[in-house]
Formats: C-alpha cells, structure tokens, sequence
C-alpha cells in the first residue's frame, strides 16, 4: 500500500526547481571537459548527488499514455514533494499572479499548510479544516497536489499554468452552498486518491490516463450544483429540468458545465495538448464517470461488479479492457460521492449536518410554497432520533450495499471499513437509548 502520509516534506525527495538543479549538476559531473578539482568540489557541496541519496526521477517514469502502467513500479515512483515544490506549485514568483494560490500567507501559515498534509494519505484528512487552511481553495489545493503526486503532467504535457488555471476556474464555479461545494468535490477527489492508494492489487491497472479523467471527474462532478434535487426541479419546471428532459438533469447538468463553461476556454483547457483520440476519450469517459453519480446507477453497477467477482473465483480482480478500468473508475467514484460514512466520526456528523441544512433551505421554499414535503427536507422534525434513523437507514440499506460490493473486488478502502463499523455503533447507541428512553416513559 502506499505510505502517503509519508510522501511529503521528505527533504531528500524531487521537487520541480531542485530537479532542475540536479540534472544540471549530474551533467557537469559527466562532464570529463570540466576540471576534475571543480567536479570533486562540487561532489563535496552536494554529496547527496555523489551517493545517490537524492532521488532523481528517471525517464522510466514517463509513461506512454497509451500503454498500461505497471502499477507496481508506479507505485514506487509517486511523486514525493518537499516545501520547495511546495512552494513553487503555490507561492512561487514564477507563476502569473491569478494562479498564486498562498500569495498573502505568513510563514506561520504556510507552515500549518504543509504539516497538515501529512494527514493527506489518510481518511482523517478533513476537507473543512483544509478549506479553511487554503484560505477557501480546498479543491484547487487537493487537485494540484494529486496530478503532481501521480506524476499526471509530464506524460501528457499538461502546461502547469493552464492546469492551476482550470482548478482555479472550476473551484470558483461551485457555488458556496452547504453541502454541494467545493468543499465536497474536493472530498470526493481526496478519497478517489485515498482508494488507489490503499488498494492492494486490482486498481494496478488503471492507467495515468484513466486517473486523469477519474480526478477529472471528480473534482467537476458537483460544479455549480444549484443545492435543488432532483424531483425539486423537475417538479418546478427549472430550466435544468427542461434542458435535459429530466434524465439525470443535475449530472448531464454539471458534466456539460465542465466542457461548455470550464474546458472551453483556451486559457484554462489543460487537455488541449493531447491527441485528438484521447480527447475525444476524456470527453466520453468524464462524462459517463459524471452522470454514473446519479444514484440510479447503483444497482446497475453493483450488479456487473457481482458477476465479475463470481467469474474471478478467488483469484484477484485485474480489468481487462477499457470497458472494464471505465466500470473501476465508476465504482470508484460513486463510493467516493457517498465516502463520508468510512471518515471518522466527527467529519461524518459535520458533512451529514451540512447535508440536512442544504435540504431544508429546499424544504423551506416548498413549504412556504403550500406543499407537504418529505421529512427529510423538513426542519420541523428535526430531532436527533429522527434525523440519525433516517441517516442510518440510508447509510444501511443504500450506501453500504454498494460500497462493500465494491471494497468486495476491489479491495480499496482501507481503514475506512473499520471507519463504517465504530460509525454505524455510534448511531445504534443513539437509537437504542432513544428506544429505551421511550419504554420507560
Ligand atoms: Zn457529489
């Protein structure tokens, strides 16, 4: 399994200005034109380079997007950053300055940035409290760190410019909202890398094209979600609704989004080198990956994922084909969508609140609008017995389901089942003091 928490802040790691210092010092090295007391003096400056310590990421690893990457040996060259790639990825005087991320931060809290990352390879990395570490730029922060990590850039020649511009321009275009917002895309991706990182086999065969589409999907899965449902827009003929025909409208909604308000533009287009044929390859993947969150899919899914665990016996998983790392990448995001169950307890009661909050804003417009509105949306019964019933009969019957289906074959969730099972004993505890509160009365 990766160690993630540990890919940062090692100061013997790569980075992308110290990469460019080492292999112009590896040069000279080789050089036999150069004074052999110049090179020596040189070796006893930077004795790392001499002894090989310092990492230098060799060719190998540029992968050729059209072959499988042998996740094996990617698994051992993620890219690993210190503060100095840090800071040239957020702060530095090389970028225009749109795209500096920490443009006003202290050292104090650039500091608190970088030592909250060591939480970022696992489930207690809580995406509210990295929101406001970013100064509100948690989905940008989580997607520039995640192609760097995965070393999604350099195979494809993705300008680091026009890629910090388009997660800049997608994170702006979430609209600040209780639930779906930034925030949330952000989560979402974060457990899309926790999930490949913690697998132990079957996700070796997803290749860093299938990865540039999947953190693709995730981070634009949500963008501009309006904090209405489903059955609210349909119902009040909402422009949404009538563009779509009321399939999926939210999804097709905010995969269109991604294409005709964010990609569209040359400025913010980091695909645009890529080939003609992976382009049109992005576009159709991304946005069946999108419209896959809709909760329809889920039996569908589960189903195909079903048979493919009785046809691999007790063998391991490996997707043979496009269709089947496409079927992974769903799977893969529709856990991600609902992931707050296998966090630890404090962010689950945190994003459920956040959830409620949204609905009723919704409940309270139907309601003033003469409607009778599902519980669910309605803050009048919002009472802790009630509100952790229904959220442990969703989780129940809906969210787990699916996500053990999927952990089943694939094996990528990690501590997060451990996770599911002090939640699910938390809500029980709940009910069962409710129930017994209720007999004594
Ligand atoms: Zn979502």
């Amino acid at each position: 399994m990766y160690n993630c928490s540990q890919t940062f802040l090692n100061p013997t790691q790569q980075s992308l200005p110290v990469h460019r210092l080492v292999s112009t010092l590896s040069r000279i090295l080789d050089d036999s034109s150069v004074p052999l007391s110049f090179r020596k003096e040189l070796t006893e400056i930077f004795p790392s380079i001499l002894d090989g310590s310092l990492h230098i990421p060799s060719q190998q690893n540029v992968v050729n997007e059209n072959t499988l990457v042998d996740r094996t040996s990617d698994r051992t060259s993620l890219v690993q950053l210190d503060s100095s790639t840090l800071h040239f990825l957020f702060s530095s005087v090389e970028l225009p300055d749109d795209l500096v991320l920490f443009r006003d931060f202290s050292p104090e809290h650039t500091q608190m940035f970088y030592d909250y990352l060591q939480f970022f390879g696992t489930l207690a990395f809580d995406l509210h409290k990295f929101d406001s570490i970013t100064n509100h730029h948690p989905l940008a922060a989580t997607l520039i760190l995640i192609f760097v990590q995965h070393d999604l850039f350099q195979p494809f020649q993705i300008d680091l410019s026009t890629f910090i511009r388009f997660a800049i321009t997608l994170e702006q275009n979430y609209l600040p909202i209780e639930y779906h917002s930034a925030i949330h895309a952000a989560d979402v991706l974060h457990f899309c890398h926790f999930s490949l990182c913690s697998s132990s086999q079957s996700l070796r065969s997803l290749t860093k094209r299938d990865l540039v589409m999947l953190f693709t999907a995730a981070a634009a899965h949500d963008v501009q979600h309006p904090g209405r449902y489903r059955e609210f827009l349909i119902s009040h003929s909402h422009p949404i609704a009538l563009t779509y025909n009321d399939i999926s409208p939210l999804e097709n909604f905010h995969a269109s989004t991604l294409f005709t308000k964010i990609l569209s533009s040359k400025e913010t287009n980091f695909i645009d080198n890529f080939s003609p044929e992976d382009k049109l390859l992005f576009r159709q993947t991304v946005i069946e990956l999108i419209l896959a969150t809709d909760l329809k899919y889920h039996q569908p899914v589960r189903t195909r994922l079903e048979l493919l665990r009785t046809q691999c016996g007790s063998s391991v998983f490996q997707p043979k084909c496009q269709d089947e790392r496409v079927l992974v990448m769903k799977s893969l995001l529709m856990s991600a969508d609902l992931n707050v169950i296998l966090r630890p307890r404090s962010i689950l009661l945190a994003t459920y609140h956040n959830l409620y909050v949204e609905m009723y804003k919704q409940g309270d417009v139907e309601i003033a609008e003469g409607q009778v509105v599902d519980s669910m949306y309605d803050r009048k019964k919002d009472d802790v017995h009630t509100t952790t019933l229904q959220m442990y009969t969703f989780v129940t019957k809906v969210v787990l389901p699916f996500i053990m289906t999927v952990h089943t074959l694939l094996d990528c969730f990690g501590d997060g089942i451990m996770n599911v099972q002090t939640n699910l004993e938390y809500w029980e505890s709940i009910l069962n003091e409710e129930s017994a509160n209720v007999q004594k009365q």
